[in-house]
């Protein structure tokens, strides 16, 4: 029955795969054939999203992505109980937004360490074993914010635009050895961390987006699942933007 679909057979890892876009791309893998390992904090609601996913043997295991032991235990228990890791979608990501003169040492570190260090983090404990097998896949979410800038965005800005230095050395690096690296940058998607832009502020963001509207997570998952799998198999060390040609 596993074996069925693009995926089938293959064991992914989604960080923040419990809510969001995250949550999107954890459906989209499960969908194609994939066994989803969802991490995230809060256990409980990884469990109900790992819960919720087509298909049987998905799992969720709670990890701060920001703390590299607890990366290396938790790939080292995702492979114990759902096996060996061919793709990693390093999507896990957080906003402490403030202007440059206000920002404090603890809004800067939190999202550096979490949006670039996890990915860097997760990378690094899956790769050894990716290498190893000669295949893997791992897409990083990254954002137009990373290309464009914001105002009020300094350390969310400055870890997206380095997730794309990471992705671009990572598919460098390991190219020769069957693993494969790239990278998501969507514009403005309908998720928990845009539910607190406002009515106004969105009906003004529409008018700089060429298709006219906001993305769903759905957008951004397709992507991901095909960067993933075997069609994109000629495809690496890319930063992909789905924004709506915002960003263009
Ligand atoms: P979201 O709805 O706020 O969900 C964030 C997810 O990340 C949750 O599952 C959360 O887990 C998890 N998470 C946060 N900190 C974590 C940590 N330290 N360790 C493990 N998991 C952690 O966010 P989203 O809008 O779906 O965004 C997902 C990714 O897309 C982020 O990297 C974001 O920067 C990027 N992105 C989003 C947009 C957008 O418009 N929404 C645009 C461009 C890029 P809990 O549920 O346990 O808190």
């Amino acid at each position: 029955m596993k074996e069925a679909g693009e995926l089938g057979g293959q064991v992914a890892i989604v960080t923040g795969g419990s809510r969001g876009i995250g949550l999107a791309v954890a459906g989209a893998l499960a969908r194609a054939g994939a066994t989803v390992a969802v991490l995230a904090l809060d256990e409980e609601r990884a469990a109900a999203a790992a819960a919720g996913l087509a298909g049987e043997g998905h799992a969720a295991f709670p990890c701060d992505v920001a703390d590299p032991g607890a990366c290396k235990r938790t790939v080292r228990t995702v492979e114990k109980t759902l096996g060996p890791v061919s793709i990693l979608v390093n999507n896990a990501g957080i906003t402490r937004d403030n202007i440059l003169l206000r920002m404090r040492d603890d809004e800067w570190s939190e999202v550096v360490s979490t949006n670039l260090g996890g990915a860097f983090n997760m990378t690094r404990a899956v790769s050894r074993g990716m290498m190893k097998r000669r295949h893997g896949s791992i897409v990083n979410i990254s954002s137009v914010i990373g290309l464009i800038g914001n105002p009020g965005q300094a350390n969310y800005a400055a870890s997206k635009a380095g997730l794309h230095g990471l992705t671009r050395s990572v598919a460098r690096e390991l190219a020769s050895r069957g693993v494969r690296c790239n990278a998501v940058a969507p514009g403005f998607i309908t998720t928990d961390m845009t539910a607190e832009l406002g009515e106004e502020v969105t009906e003004e963001l529409k008018k700089r987006i060429p298709l006219s509207r906001l993305g769903e997570p759905g957008d951004v998952a397709d992507v991901v699942r095909f960067l993933a799998g075997p069609e994109a198999r000629y495809i690496t060390g890319q930063i992909i933007a789905v924004d709506g040609g915002m960003a263009m």
